[in-house]
């Protein structure tokens, strides 16, 4: 039995359940239309700025694999859910500072926004500390803009050889975020490009999350393993992220 606090409401879990249904419906149509199987792609819940109990509720809805884009926000909740029982596989998606590299090493399942080496090393040497093996996704940063998380496309595949030389992390693919400016297909074409780089290296390697909420059937047809809903499956945020 879970706490009231974590036990959904009958008309949000009902919204939710909409809502996971129809996001499932989308990527199987996307799926067919690209020639590809709707099992082939992993639909990972971001849950951003969104309470536990919506975590819960979409668990409930099927949904086996959360994502949260911030250390502060993401290692209370994945604690809160993990000592009521609630199992799921958790991602971090977001650009990610050294000094929380053992807080996300201790919770995450697939960290997708390793885009240094410095991150690397201290992302290995957590894991070793906590006997933990998280999968590893390099995020690319597509169109090179500073400020922005992920390698330069130029250096995916020195980066790649770095993690696949570490002890304690799975080298497991590639991550991006198509650029405002550009067409959601040349993003994701060049996500698959850099996918290749990796694969070379580490033949196993053949993750490549891309698409989001407006985004997702492009990601798709260009070949994602993984996409990111946070809006498409639990409403509007307050705060924007
Ligand atoms: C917030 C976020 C998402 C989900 O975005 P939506 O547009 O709400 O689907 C996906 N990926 C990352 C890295 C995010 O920060």
């Amino acid at each position: 039995m879970l706490p009231p606090s974590l036990t959904p409401t009958k008309s949000r879990q009902a919204d939710i359940d909409e809502n996971v249904a129809a996001a499932r419906q989308a990527i199987a149509h996307a799926c067919r239309a690209a020639g590809r199987s709707p099992e082939s792609v992993r639909l990972v819940a971001i849950t951003k700025t969104f309470p536990a109990v919506d975590a819960v509720a979409l668990v409930r809805a099927g949904i086996t694999d959360i994502g949260e884009n911030r250390e502060q926000e993401a290692a209370p909740k994945a604690a809160e859910l993990t000592v009521s029982g609630v199992e799921v596989a958790w991602h971090f998606v977001g650009q990610l500072q050294r000094n929380k590299a053992r807080s996300v090493a201790r919770f995450a399942d697939w960290i997708h926004s390793v885009d240094r080496d410095r991150l690397v090393s201290s992302l290995d040497r957590a894991a070793a500390e906590h006997g933990r093996r998280p999968r590893v996704l390099l995020q690319v940063n597509l169109d090179g803009a500073p400020g922005r998380g992920g390698v330069a496309v130029s250096d995916v595949a020195a980066l790649a050889e770095s993690v696949a030389k570490s002890s304690s992390l799975t080298l497991s693919g590639v991550m991006g975020v198509a650029p405002p400016q550009w067409e959601p297909k040349e993003a994701f074409d060049l996500l698959a490009e850099c996918s290749h780089r990796v694969r070379r290296i580490e033949a196993n390697a053949s993750e490549i999350s891309a698409g989001m909420s407006g985004d997702f059937e492009e990601a798709i047809a260009c070949g994602a393993t993984m996409i990111r809903l946070g809006g498409k499956l639990l409403g509007r945020r307050d705060r924007p992220h």
